[in-house]
């Protein structure tokens, strides 16, 4: 269908989990995908394994420097910035009493400081063509709370705090903003859960299964398509209806 024909996207944690299959996914829509990750091997090894085009950046999204050399990189080698879909982040969890400071200080930096300089960074790019397409990755415990997770939770919260905001600030220079809020998805990110986790989750889901990491890009792919032209500052669960 090609719905991204001629379209540049950064994706953060493209490497793997619900980023990788979002590379994939933009790809058969036309896109050229700049994959923009921590993880230098397994990222080397998507680009080369995806072709058409991929590039890797070793990218940690926690350090602004790392992300504006990035940014520097990545419009030299495309020359342009479509979409970016702040997508990178990662779970220490622990109950309010357990957590340490080092594990509230990593997700922070992460999941809320990494989506504020990657955006920072790339939307001047996005300004200066009046269009683009920004989208974050926020979850289904954002909406709701999770026990164990007052990290984690306060920076998919966050997310859509900062995504509303972004929406308004950069709608009249052409670009939407929006936020997905996956439920439970099948990569390392939940597979590191005990079992009896992933069975009460599934439990709990009506759709009865955990999600699949492209039926997350499906839904990133929509909201950077054209057909999402007139929707911005929404938060779009995608989660088999575990939230109602
Ligand atoms: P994952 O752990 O499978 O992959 C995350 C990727 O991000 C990895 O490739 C990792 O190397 C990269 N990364 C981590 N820290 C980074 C950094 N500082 N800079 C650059 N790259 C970094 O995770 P996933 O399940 O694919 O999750 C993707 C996004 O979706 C995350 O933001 C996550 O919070 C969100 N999410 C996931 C689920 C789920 O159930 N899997 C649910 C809700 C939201």
């Amino acid at each position: 269908m090609e719905r991204l024909k001629g379209k540049i996207a950064i994706i953060t944690g493209g490497a793997s989990g619900i980023g990788r299959a979002t590379a994939e996914k933009f790809i058969k829509e036309g896109a050229q995908v700049a994959i923009w990750d921590i993880t230098e091997d397994i990222g080397k090894q998507t680009a080369a394994e995806l072709g058409h085009g991929t590039r890797f950046y070793k990218v940690d999204t926690a350090s602004k420097n790392s992300v504006e050399q990035a940014t520097q990189k990545t419009i030299q080698d495309f020359g342009k910035v479509h979409i970016l879909i702040n997508n990178a982040g990662i779970t220490r969890d622990s109950t309010l009493g357990k957590m340490t400071d080092d594990q509230w200080q990593q997700v922070i930096n992460v999941n809320l400081n990494g989506v504020y300089y990657c955006t920072k960074a790339v939307s001047p790019y996005m300004i200066e063509q009046q269009y683009g397409r920004i989208i974050n990755a926020s979850s289904v415990v954002g909406l709701y709370g999770n026990f164990g997770q007052t990290n984690y939770v306060a920076t998919k919260a966050g997310v859509i705090g900062m995504t509303k905001v972004w929406a308004k600030e950069l709608g009249r220079k052409g670009i939407t903003v929006n936020a997905v809020a996956p439920g439970f998805i099948a990569t390392e990110m939940v597979k590191k859960m005990p079992e009896k986790v992933i069975k009460m989750m599934e439990d709990k889901t009506p759709l009865s299964r955990l999600g699949q990491p492209e039926e997350i890009a499906n839904a990133y792919a929509f909201l950077a398509s054209d057909e999402a032209s007139f929707i911005s500052g929404t938060t779009l669960s995608v989660d088999g209806a575990v939230t109602i």
